[in-house]
């Protein structure tokens, strides 16, 4: 529903399931972009949250507390967060660790940890019998065991955070340039290539390129970049082979229907 520095949250839907991967925007924004999907903010069940950092959890303990909603992260990331959600209901903090992975109703949540400059960052990958999703971004590199956890997913939401170019003559402060360059900041287009060499078969899979950065990158460069993979890879840019997109801002993408894909 929307991805980046401004603000992250993506809803995932089961057969017995609706979740938010994190609420980095404020409550009335989230409940905005919940009704573009036609989706009652009451039916939610839960919020998973991948770090403490604010454009991902912005707007969580307010809906924790408006909706009733449990808020599941792993456990250094609630010492990390649990102050700046607010006064929150015992029942609603659900602590995990991210060395395994739990069901949640019919979805098998396995927690994917990420490297970035937050406590203990992860992604995720969600299962059911039909289908899986991973959510990787906000990482600095991808390893072979996150490559291993997300491979053969039906959805992959990939961070596609910067054009290496466009980040070395733009306008961040040398320091926050290291950071986003470091293995504790962000992926680059060319790193996203790289996962994507890894993992894309052409069976159908929908790549989402996320968490663009606005002074770093255009939607323009990062698609263009990963078409150009996808096509050396004797793959082709199309919703039978590799179905690409991208998630803007505040503009919900397409709702993916991977029932349908099978
Ligand atoms: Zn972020
Ligand atoms: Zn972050």
């Amino acid at each position: 529903m929307a991805s980046g520095s401004s603000g992250n949250c993506q809803y995932i839907e089961s057969e017995k399931g609706k979740i938010l991967i994190d609420g980095g925007l404020s409550a009335k924004k989230i409940f905005s972009l919940l009704k573009t999907i036609d989706l009652r903010p009451e039916d939610l069940d839960a919020i998973f949250v991948t770090h403490e950092h604010r454009d991902h959890i912005h707007g969580v303990g307010i809906l924790s507390r408006k909706l009733d909603l449990p808020i599941y992260a792993n456990y250094k990331t609630w010492e990390a967060m649990e102050e700046s959600l607010g006064k929150l209901e015992m029942k609603n903090i659900k602590k995990f660790s991210n060395e395994k992975g739990f069901y949640f109703k019919d979805m098998f949540i396995t927690p994917v940890p990420t490297f970035h400059d937050a406590v203990n960052p992860n992604g995720y990958t969600i299962s059911d019998e039909k289908s899986k999703v991973s959510l990787i971004t906000d990482t600095g590199w991808v390893s072979q065991e996150i490559i291993d956890a997300i491979r053969d997913s039906d959805l992959y939401f990939l961070e596609s955070n910067y054009d290496i170019e466009m980040l070395k003559n733009g306008p961040y402060s040398w320091p926050l340039k290291q950071r986003v360059l470091s293995t504790q900041g962000h992926l680059s287009n060319e790193n996203c290539s790289e996962v994507a060499r890894e993992i894309l078969k052409g069976n159908g899979e929908a790549l989402v390129l996320s968490h663009l950065s606005i002074e770093n990158n255009t939607t323009h460069l990062a698609y263009k970049n990963m078409e150009d993979t996808i096509e050396k890879m004797n793959l082709k840019v199309e919703k039978s082979v590799v179905d690409l997109d991208i998630a803007t801002r505040f503009e919900p993408s397409r709702l993916y229907d991977l029932k349908e894909k099978k």
